[in-house]
């Protein structure tokens, strides 16, 4: 079975990944593939200069991303060209990862299934849900961004009502650690049920 986990910026999805993973679940990260395939060795790193050129190169070569997402957000119509060269690297990690979980049941961290409408890709969606003014607080701690840029991020986002609409299960996020966690328990149990009525 295979899970996709989603939710808005800030909203618990990287927390909810360390908690399934401490119960042997495998996860993966497609934010992590994207990141290792800009890095220097990895797999988009050339074609991403030749497309882009060299101006988003730090002083040790390595592409400054808050200087690509600024750049991105004001040339939208780049956003395309950066996305096919990511997009393939990361389909395919996600296939490797798949090839080689032999855990219960397999996560994949997506920020945007609800904006690429990829539910489909999944057996189950599982979206993290946060209130806004709490998303914006732990993301700009987090970050040590400006609540300006995590709110222009979140409106760049699916609203929670729109990413719920696609998933099968919601887990609230807007208390402490504990109660997330308790949470998230539920839910783990709930994906052993389904998979051993399957
Ligand atoms: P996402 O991966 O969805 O962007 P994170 O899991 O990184 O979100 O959470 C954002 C920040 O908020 C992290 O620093 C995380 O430790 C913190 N955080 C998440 N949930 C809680 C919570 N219930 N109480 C306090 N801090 C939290």
């Amino acid at each position: 079975m295979l899970i996709g986990l989603t939710g808005g910026i800030g909203s618990g999805k990287s927390l909810a990944g360390e908690f399934f993973k401490s119960k042997n679940i495998d996860v993966i990260d497609a934010d992590d593939l994207s990141r290792i395939a800009l890095a220097k060795k990895g797999e988009g790193y050339s074609e991403f200069l030749n497309i882009f050129g060299e101006d988003f190169l730090d002083a040790n070569s390595e592409i400054d991303r808050k200087a690509l997402r600024e750049f991105i957000f004001k040339n939208p119509g780049m956003k395309n060209r950066l996305e096919e060269i990511i997009h393939p690297i990361v389909q395919n990690g996600i296939l490797k990862f798949l090839n080689n979980s032999n855990s219960l049941y397999a996560i994949v961290i997506v920020p945007l299934i609800a904006e690429t409408n990829s539910s489909s890709h999944y057996d189950r969606v599982l979206a993290i849900e946060c209130k806004k003014n709490i998303q914006i607080e732990r993301a700009s701690t987090r970050d040590n961004s400006s609540e300006e840029q995590i709110v222009k991020i979140i409106q760049s986002q699916s609203s929670t009502e729109d990413r719920n609409k696609i998933a099968n299960d919601v887990v609230k996020n807007n208390g402490t650690k504990e109660e997330f966690i308790m949470n998230l328990e539920e839910i783990h149990k709930k994906y052993l049920t389904l998979i051993n009525n399957d």
